[in-house]
C-alpha cells in the first residue's frame, strides 16, 4: 500500500508526524509521502519516529499560482531538505500567508462576522503553515459554523468574498526547483474542479517542459471523467500516475490510503530522484 500525499500539523492536519506514521504502520502500508503545505517541518519527527517496514518518502505539498491567479499544489518528493533555495522558496510562501490571513479576517469583520487573528491563532498548532482550515477551525469554536468542511462548502471557498490569495510561486518555478532540489515533482490533484479554476489539458505540456515528473490522478477530489482525462495525458506525456488520500487527520473526510499509487508506478518516481532518498528504519 503506497499513499504519497498526506498532512500532519505541522500544516493543516491534525495528526503529529509520530501519529500519522503510527496510523501508517498499523494499517500496512508500505510507502508513506508526507506533504505538509509549503514546510518540510514534518520531517524530523517523522523519521525519528519510523520503524519496521514501513517506508518514508518525504516532500512538502507547494502551493502555487499561475500567471492567471488559478491556484495550484505541487507535490514535490524526495527532494534535498537542506537545500537553501528551496527553503527560502518555502519560507517566502509561509510568511506570505499571513497578511492573507489578515485580509481574509478584516472582510468577515467588515461583514460582522465575530472573529479575529487572535482566535485564529489559538486554532492553530504551534509552527504550523497556516491556512484557511485553521480560520475554519476558529469560526466553528466561534459557532459561526460547525464543521471545516461546511466552511469550504460556502464562506471559505476559492469563490467566495472572503477569499484572498497569497503570493506564492508559478507551477513551472516550484518544479524547476524541486528538480534543482534533487526532487520528484507531482502535481497534485489538477483537475479539482470544485475548489475552483483549474488547469486546461493544453497547459501539462509547459509543466512537462519545465521538469514535471508525475500526475495524481486518483484522488477523491477528481470525478471518474476526470481521473479518465487525467490517466490519458499523463499517458500521452510518459508522466507517472499516483494515487492518493491527501489525509489530514480529522480535518478532512479523506481516509488514509483511500487512494494508492501502483507499485510499478512509485518505483518509476523514485528512480527519477537525483539520489535515493526515500527513508527506511
Ligand atoms: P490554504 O492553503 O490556506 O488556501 O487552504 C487550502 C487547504 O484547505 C487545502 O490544504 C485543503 O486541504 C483544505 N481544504 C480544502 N477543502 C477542504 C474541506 N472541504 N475540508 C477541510 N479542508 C479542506
Ligand atoms: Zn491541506
Ligand atoms: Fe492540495
Ligand atoms: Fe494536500
Amino acid at each position: 500500500m503506497i499513499d504519497l500525499h498526506t498532512h500532519t500539523n505541522k500544516s493543516d492536519g491534525t495528526d503529529s508526524p509520530r501519529e500519522l506514521v503510527n496510523k501508517a504502520i498499523v494499517q500496512g502500508l508500505t510507502v508513506l509521502g508526507i506533504s505538509d503545505h509549503d514546510t518540510t517541518s514534518s520531517w524530523q519527527e517523522a523519521t525519528e519516529s519510523l520503524r519496521g517496514n514501513l517506508q518514508l518518502a518525504l516532500g512538502s505539498e507547494i502551493s502555487c499560482l499561475t500567471e492567471d491567479g488559478i491556484s495550484v499544489h505541487m507535490l514535490g518528493l524526495l527532494f534535498d531538505g537542506a537545500h537553501e533555495q528551496m527553503q527560502v522558496m518555502l519560507e517566502e510562501t509561509r510568511d506570505g500567508r499571513l497578511p492573507r490571513m489578515r485580509k481574509m479576517v478584516e472582510k468577515m469583520q467588515a461583514a460582522g462576522i465575530d472573529i479575529s487573528m487572535a482566535d485564529v491563532e489559538a486554532a492553530r498548532p504551534e509552527g504550523a503553515t497556516l491556512g484557511r482550515p485553521h480560520l475554519a477551525d476558529a469560526l466553528v469554536n466561534k459557532g459561526v459554523i460547525s464543521t471545516r468542511d461546511e466552511a469550504f462548502q460556502g464562506m471559505l471557498n476559492n469563490e467566495s468574498e472572503f477569499y484572498v490569495s497569497h503570493a506564492a510561486p508559478t507551477p513551472a518555478q516550484a518544479i524547476a526547483m524541486i528538480r534543482k532540489a534533487g526532487g520528484v515533482a507531482v502535481i497534485a490533484h489538477p483537475f479539482a474542479s470544485h475548489r475552483g479554476q483549474i488547469l486546461k489539458a493544453s497547459d501539462f505540456q509547459e509543466l512537462v517542459a519545465a521538469g514535471l515528473n508525475g500526475i495524481e490522478v486518483d484522488h477523491r477530489d477528481q470525478n471518474p471523467e476526470e481521473r479518465e482525462m487525467l490517466r490519458s495525458i499523463a499517458t500521452e506525456l510518459d508522466l507517472v500516475i499516483t494515487g492518493s488520500s491527501d489525509y489530514h487527520g480529522s480535518g478532512k473526510l479523506n481516509a488514509l490510503a483511500e487512494f494508492q499509487t501502483s507499485p510499478a508506478q512509485w518505483e518509476k518516481l523514485e528512480s527519477l530522484a537525483d539520489k535515493r532518498r526515500v527513508v527506511r528504519a
